[in-house]
């Protein structure tokens, strides 16, 4: 539990590209692909709902 930097991988809804992003307190992440604005609760479910 000595980990201070903790990174998830997370796929672009738009782009669909796997890419890592550190865990921050905001829940925003953009991607570095298509620029597109989400959430990390959108990319933690299954089916997407931004197109
Ligand atoms: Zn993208």
């Amino acid at each position: 539990m000595a980990s201070l930097q903790r990174s998830r991988v997370l796929r672009c809804c738009s782009c669909r590209l796997f890419q890592a992003h550190q865990v921050k307190k905001s829940v925003k992440w953009t991607c570095k692909a298509c620029g597109e604005k989400q959430s990390f609760l959108q990319v933690s479910r299954r089916n997407c709902q931004c197109q």
